[in-house]
């Protein structure tokens, strides 16, 4: 299996059905055979360590097709915590993420996949350019301003995110520890791509103004769907042009080079990010690949 499907929240395997959830009719007959998971306020709500699954309510989210069996999402963050869990038979507000360990991946990308497109719509409820409200089309895929007639569709918000390796050998990779971090955190260097950048200059800026590091070279690795909110993670492997690190103190407490063997021992097999890019680049650097 390639790299990229073997990421958690990647390979969703329901089919979007496009150009049909364009059509009212044909979203109202799939919802009469199909089921929806119930979210509150970005968290899944949950029945015996489980994502509750209920029949779509109307103005559910439509997520896709499961061979002919409609899947939706349904917000219910409107109402307060204890009438959302009621509402559905739940007994508790979880954590996307923290539900991951006991997810299959198919379940792990919907589930990514319906927190994402809700907080979308619940955060596009008014016209960024009129200030009207908007209105849900295409079964939660579009919002119209019922003001001006203004089109909102669905934003991603992309992020690089890096391995950087040492000029010479020893072999060795750059990690730093955020400020905020506990003690003995270090992580790979991210951040947000900006207006009028590509993803390579965007990597070549991070590192300079966080690390104050040079890169000679940067080589793509692989991409993560991260709707938590509204991410897409970029992964890269890049070289240094020399072993000089000056860090941004604002951003960070410390950057400094760790050995393959260092890494095994402290970091990558310690950490609690194990559905991240981050674990997936770190362990393919360990083990040579990439
Ligand atoms: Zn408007």
């Amino acid at each position: 299996m390639l790299p990229h499907v073997t990421l958690p929240y990647n390979g969703l395997t329901l089919d979007r059905a496009g150009s049909r959830r364009t059509d009212p009719d044909w979203v109202a007959v799939t919802s009469g055979h199909a089921s929806a998971l119930a979210l509150w306020r970005d968290a899944c709500l949950v029945r015996d360590g489980r994502p509750v699954m209920v029949d779509p309510p109307a103005g559910a989210v439509f997520l896709g097709l499961d061979g002919d069996r409609g899947m939706f999402a349904v917000d219910l963050s409107e109402m307060d915590e204890p009438a959302a869990l009621r509402e559905v038979g739940a007994d508790e507000v979880v954590d996307v993420r923290r539900l991951f360990a006991g997810l299959t991946r198919e379940q792990a990308a919907t589930l990514a996949y319906a927190k994402g497109i809700l907080h979308w719509n619940r955060n596009q409820r008014f016209c960024g350019a009129c200030g009207s409200p908007t209105t849900s089309r295409d079964a939660g895929h579009l919002r119209v301003c019922d003001g001006c007639g203004k089109l909102l569709f669905p934003r991603i918000e992309p992020a690089v995110i890096v391995l950087v390796e040492a000029p010479a050998s020893p072999a060795r990779c750059l990690l730093a520890r955020h400020r905020g971090a506990a003690p003995d955190s270090f992580s790979t260097l991210a951040g947000f791509v900006e207006i009028g950048e590509c993803l390579e200059d965007a990597v070549r800026r991070e590192l300079h103004e966080e690390a104050g590091v040079r890169v000679a070279s940067v080589r793509y690795q692989a991409s993560q769907a991260w709707p938590f909110p509204a991410g897409l993670m970029v992964g890269f492997r890049a070289v240094a042009a020399t072993d000089s690190v000056a860090v941004d103190e604002n951003e960070l407490v410390e950057a400094r080079w760790f050995t393959r063997d260092e890494v095994v021992e402290r970091l990558a097999f310690g950490n609690n990010r194990v559905d991240s890019i981050e674990h997936f680049l770190i362990e393919s650097w360990v083990r040579d690949e990439g």
